[in-house]
């Protein structure tokens, strides 16, 4: 069903996420990633491997997370988002490995 702009009632509610400040995305992100987690337990649950800095982490370590844990995980889409819009400074997000890296600061 669509409103009176044409928009998807669902979506009227919503801010617009080019309009959005990184900050707005990250929590809009964070907040559907939440409730998502009321209803579905990530393979990364209790994994301390998800939360160690970069440096920490061997890429044989990783790509076994990726593959193996978040490339089947039904959360990984909205765990992306999260990821993406927070830049997070450490650990392991849906699959990639955020915040500085030894000898590359910039990855
Ligand atoms: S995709 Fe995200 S929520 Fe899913 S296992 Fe990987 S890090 Fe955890």
């Amino acid at each position: 069903m669509t409103t009176a702009t044409g928009r998807p009632r669902a979506c009227e509610d919503e801010p617009t996420p080019g309009l959005m400040s990184r900050t707005d995305r990250a929590e809009t992100a964070f907040d559907a990633l939440a409730r998502a987690l009321d209803d579905a337990a990530p393979g990364c649950k209790g994994d301390t491997r998800f939360t160690l800095d970069a440096h920490q982490l061997q890429r044989d370590e990783v790509t076994f997370l990726s593959v193996k844990v978040c490339r089947p995980c039904p959360l990984r889409a909205l765990c992306q988002d999260y990821a993406e819009a927070a830049k997070p400074q450490a650990g392991v997000w849906a699959g990639r490995v955020y915040g500085p890296r030894r000898g590359r600061p910039d990855d």
